[in-house]
């Protein structure tokens, strides 16, 4: 009777699933997290991660991938802690540009149709490509690397939708986003420096966007970066997040925890707290609408979703 109760209290607070992170990184350390299993996946370290979740009561994970197989182990471990684990196995960056730290490359699209193929034979839930690069923590404004451009983003949405999988996008800046939803992408992380044209192209073409702010907002007082330069870019997402909420954008929670400064299980919560001081409505209406959009990931990004 009282394990009934317990879980009767668990369903009505009703908590947020985690729409990106990535098990292979520790939210410290990169080179050392994934020096852990270059010599192959360490299960242990996986499951005390899991074990974290399951802690925290979260019951979903979307992860963003790595190119040594530790989110794929996850997904075949994850229902004994409970969780719904979703995995695009590796994220698929071009040759030269941003993503090597999370995926495997292509030099054609040929190269890329075969690592879509690969995704498919690993059992993966859904395709994850790279557009273009991060955000520079020591200048306003400016992200790293070169974007793709849109006859080859078509190409690539156009093949994984035809086998069968979503596409989760890493994309920042406003052309780039803006291209990306315009050709179907079904959701866009990060989306950092986007104006108007962009937030309207989502809303339009029911793209889910997972800002992943807890990113850029915990590395404040961590002296890594300017304190300065790191609150105005904080300041104009801020602004950016509040006007695709106003126009219905479909947004999600995902904190890309395992990134720098944001550890696993935490960085929802760090997550849903910037939304709180983004937005700024009333919480529970605010919670609803956030879970509508995880609803909604959880929908599209399973395999076989149809197109
Ligand atoms: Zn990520």
């Amino acid at each position: 009777m009282f394990i009934k109760n317990e879980a009767k209290m668990k369903e009505d607070e009703e908590m947020f699933g985690e729409c990106h992170a990535h098990l292979v990184m520790d939210g410290e350390n990169y080179k050392h997290a994934v020096s852990i299993h270059e010599k192959g996946v360490q299960e242990d370290a996986v499951r005390r991660w899991l074990e974290v979740y399951q802690k925290m009561d979260i019951p979903f994970i979307r992860d963003g991938g790595d190119a040594l197989g530790v989110s794929k182990k996850a997904k075949e471990i994850a229902w004994e802690y409970g969780i719904d684990y979703r995995t695009p196995i590796f994220a698929i960056h071009k040759k030269g540009h941003y993503g090597k730290i999370v995926g495997r490359e292509f030099s054609d699209l040929k190269e890329y149709a075969l690592l879509v193929k690969e995704v498919k034979r690993q059992k993966g839930d859904f395709i994850k490509i790279m557009l273009t690069g991060i955000v520079d923590f020591h200048t306003v404004g400016v992200v790293t690397s070169s974007p793709l451009q849109r006859e080859e983003i078509h190409e690539m949405i156009h093949i994984a939708h035809e086998e069968g999988f979503s596409v989760m996008g890493h994309v920042n800046g406003n052309e780039t986003v803006t291209i990306a939803a315009e050709e179907g992408i079904d959701s866009i992380e990060h989306g950092n420096y986007i104006e108007e044209e962009a937030i309207e192209a989502m809303r339009e073409y029911h793209t889910i966007w997972v800002p992943t702010i807890a990113t850029i907002k915990n590395l404040e007082g961590k002296g890594r970066y300017d304190d300065q330069v790191i609150q105005e870019i904080y300041a104009i997402q801020k602004e950016r997040i509040k006007k695709a909420w106003d126009k219905k954008v479909i947004l999600a929670l995902g904190s890309d925890a395992g990134a720098y400064a944001v550890p696993h299980g935490q960085g929802i919560y760090d997550e849903w707290n910037a939304f709180c001081d983004m937005i700024g409505e009333e919480k529970e209406a605010m919670k609803q609408r956030l879970k509508t959009g995880e609803e909604e990931i959880k929908k599209r990004f399973s395999k076989d979703t149809v197109h």
